[in-house]
């Protein structure tokens, strides 16, 4: 049981304002309770803040001033402080900006809100008619459950006057009831599929870590379509019988319809929900029923881990390996960490299901600090496509052209047995570079170290680093001169063009994020898709993720050597997990698939470990490579990214950080930079990126904290730490 604390004790309130420490107060008329939400005044505002624990008392008693009120929420748990701070402490995030990430929910201060519901009354109305009989008649249906104005007129076929008129003469009764209600129990035995041998064993080794209650994680993998959302769910359904909550956190928005259907089917009733495409009222509910255990499952997004769960017994991670997980603005967490935090300080479970694991946790499972969980094979009848590279040394293809002729037969032969192909081009837009073939300039983003991709759908130039964009210009912005300007190189729009020419007859999709103005367009359009709608699909990385095709059967790569350029330290891991998840499209019903991935480089040790199908020689070769380099998981990494307006200062202050670097050398950690970050403008702004290397076991998180308190940011300028970054931005 937490601490209580009388009226005028001394209570520390932890608020989301900007201010590096707690606040004492005197608790409220009444007393609070460690952990309640509170309204404090501060200056001249008031704010919302949690109490923290017992005041510090060095301050003036009688200047101290009283917590205004408890807000009418379940109080913050011990846990859920001690994930907090645990949480801000590795990731280097004052306690502030961790509150806000646990406060996410509108109207926290707002007394409950009610709504009016209707039932039945006493008597009859002096007059009866057909309409208010039918009203009379639906409430003794449903029996002791209430409904709304809206709801009950429709049930009855009436209009809400006639429901309103039966309110006046009291045969109908309305009432007010709080609005947030309670979401439907989920049944762990409503609809469960006959598992098979490999998925029963899978399934047993979850269920035994969920009734356990104490936290232990699991690796599930499996190749896509294995059942592993099957298997999962079967932890759900323990986590449910042991009376415990679950969150399964989905890497894309745009699958989580498909999946609260699956869900329902499961359970029998639909689960909470929590994204950003969520209404602001069901945000609010959802964080209140959670809160209360009135909500047991929740699909969301990595937010939902900052939830205010009562007892949390399971987190699926699901698609563990992407790189969405990684928050990469504001607060810099990665949610699969993250989860397991969570889980360790709880004494939950974390299941982290993918066909690609990342090499962290590969590695975290090699070592055995994770329990490993394999499905080898496909569910039913599908088999995993065949993989062949198209040498692109030896196509004949003009330079404007991206499919090759060995893919162009391949697509047509699927069309005559009326098969959908996907083409994959991890890149939208029409063309990632224009250039005026008068004077050799390429457009750039005026506020960004970018250059702008043109988007003919939308008739514009986009800045894929800001956002920003501008028409098409007819003249040349450096020269002036006139229809010189041409596109060079493919996006998504421009391969869809090349595929409409080659394949007049064809109907084609293109799927890519930017083409469809809200998740519920994009869903039926994939819907559609998935029905027929489509002989060739032309997608972009959106299609990688979880989506169901039952005739496709090709997948085509136009470039598999575009993830192997970059000089990023995950780029070959990320080709790989990309590749292979592209590939897992194919064949995922009783067709068999076949994936052809078009390189100059069919040697290359990434694209030999795909086509083989190798994952172990993959990870192996991938992880020896890193211990040799001591890099993470073998190393530890934090990027630093500096940035200002004025270039000059943003490098003086790398430098002096550099110069600076006594706190890091003692824990044996190295500065690499400044260096100009590999996009050194952003919306104007200037970026210098420092790196720090540091051996795996140290403190690398306090030294940093020394190390950054050296200096003062001023004026404009910014520092943002990056604890295992996934990128280097
Ligand atoms: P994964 O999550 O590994 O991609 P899924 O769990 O989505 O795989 O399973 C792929 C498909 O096969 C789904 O449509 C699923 O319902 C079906 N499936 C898997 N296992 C079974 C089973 N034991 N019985 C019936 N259908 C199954
Ligand atoms: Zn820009």
């Amino acid at each position: 049981m937490q601490g209580f604390f009388e009226e005028n004790a001394l209570v520390a309130v932890q608020t989301t304002q900007p201010l590096d420490r707690l606040l004492d107060y005197r608790a409220p008329e009444g007393g609070c309770h460690q952990g309640a939400f509170v309204e404090v005044p501060l200056g001249p505002r008031k704010v919302i803040g949690v109490v923290w624990g017992p005041g510090r008392g060095d301050f003036d008693y009688s200047k101290i001033r009283q917590v205004i009120r408890v807000l009418d929420v379940a109080p913050m748990r011990e846990e859920m402080r001690a994930f907090l701070e645990r949480a801000g402490a590795y990731t280097l995030t004052p306690m502030n900006a961790m509150l806000r990430l646990a406060t996410r929910a509108p109207g926290l201060g707002d007394p409950p809100s009610m709504q009016k519901i209707y039932r039945l009354g006493e008597g009859e109305p002096p007059r009866m008619t057909d309409a208010r009989r039918r009203v009379l008649d639906t409430c003794r249906e449903v029996g002791g459950l209430s409904l709304t104005l809206k709801e009950l007129a429709e049930a009855a076929g009436v209009t809400t006057s006639v429901v309103k008129g039966l309110v006046k003469s009291g045969a109908v009764r309305e009432e007010q009831t709080p609005r947030d209600t309670a979401f439907a129990m989920l049944d762990p035995d409503h609809g469960g599929k006959a598992l098979t041998e490999d998925q029963q064993a899978a399934a047993q080794v979850l269920q035994k870590g969920q009734a356990s209650h104490a936290y232990n994680t699991v690796l599930l993998k499996g190749v896509t379509g294995s059942g592993k959302t099957e298997v999962y769910l079967e932890a759900v359904a323990e986590a449910l019988r042991q009376g415990r909550q679950a969150l399964v956190l989905l890497p894309e928005i745009a699958l989580t319809a498909e999946f609260l259907t699956r869900i329902e089917a499961r359970f029998g009733a639909k689960p909470a929900e929590w994204h950003s495409g969520v209404t602001m009222t069901e945000r609010r509910r959802v964080w209140r029923m959670i809160a209360q255990g009135q909500a047991q499952v929740v699909v969301g997004a990595r937010s939902a881990l900052f939830l205010p769960f009562q007892r949390l017994g399971l987190v699926v991670v699901d698609e563990e390996h992407d790189t969405s997980y990684k928050q990469d603005d504001g607060v810099l967490y990665n949610a699969r960490d993250m989860a397991v935090l969570r889980a360790s300080i709880l004494g939950a479970q974390v299941v982290l299901a993918s066909a690609t694991p990342s090499l962290e946790s590969w590695n975290n499972a090699e070592a055995g600090k994770y329990q490993r969980v394999i499905l080898a094979s496909r569910y039913g009848p599908a088999v995993l496509p065949e993989m062949r590279a198209i040498d692109m040394r030896r196509e004949d293809l003009p330079s404007n052209r991206w499919i090759s002729p060995s893919l162009k037969h391949a697509v047509t032969a699927r069309m005559q047995r009326q098969e959908q192909s996907l083409l994959f081009i991890n890149r939208r837009g029409y063309a990632p570079v224009t250039l005026c073939r008068a004077c050799g300039q390429q457009i750039g983003c005026d506020d960004c170290d970018a250059r702008m991709v043109e988007h003919r759908f939308l008739k514009r130039l986009v800045c894929h680093q800001c956002g920003e964009s501008k028409p098409m210009p007819e003249t040349c912005p450096s020269c002036g001169a006139e229809d010189r300007l041409a596109p060079v190189g493919p996006g998504v729009e421009r391969l869809a063009e090349e595929a409409q020419e080659l394949f007049p007859d064809a109907r084609i999709a293109v799927l890519s994020s930017d083409l469809y103005g809200t998740a519920r367009e994009l869903k039926g359009q994939i819907e559609a898709i998935a029905a027929g709608a489509a002989d060739i699909i032309i997608g972009t990385q959106l299609v990688a993720k979880g989506h169901n095709f039952p005739l496709l059967t090709l997948v085509g790569v136009i470039d598999a050597d575009l993830g192997l350029q970059g000089s990023d330290l995950r780029a070959a891991e990320r080709t790989f997990q990309l590749m292979r998840q592209v590939a897992g499209r194919a064949g995922r019903s009783e067709k068999p698939g076949q994936a052809l991935l078009q390189t100059f480089q069919p040697e290359h040790p990434v694209i030999r470990a795909i086509l083989a199908g190798d994952e172990e020689a993959f990870w192996k070769a991938e992880l020896d490579e890193r211990r040799s380099a001591t890099m993470p998981p073998f190393g530890r990494l934090a990027g630093v990214i500096l940035s200002g307006e004025d270039a000059a200062k943003v490098f003086d202050l790398g430098n002096h950080l550099a110069r600076h670097d006594a706190p890091l050398r003692r824990v044996g950690a190295t500065i690499y930079g400044p260096a100009p970050a590999p996009i050194a403008r952003v919306r104007g702004r200037h970026r210098v990126r420092l790196l720090i290397k540091a051996p795996k076991d140290v403190m690398l998180q306090r030294a940093l904290a020394e190390w950054a308190g050296q200096v003062q940011l001023k004026g404009d300028l910014r520092m943002s730490i990056d604890i295992d970054p996934q990128s280097f931005f």
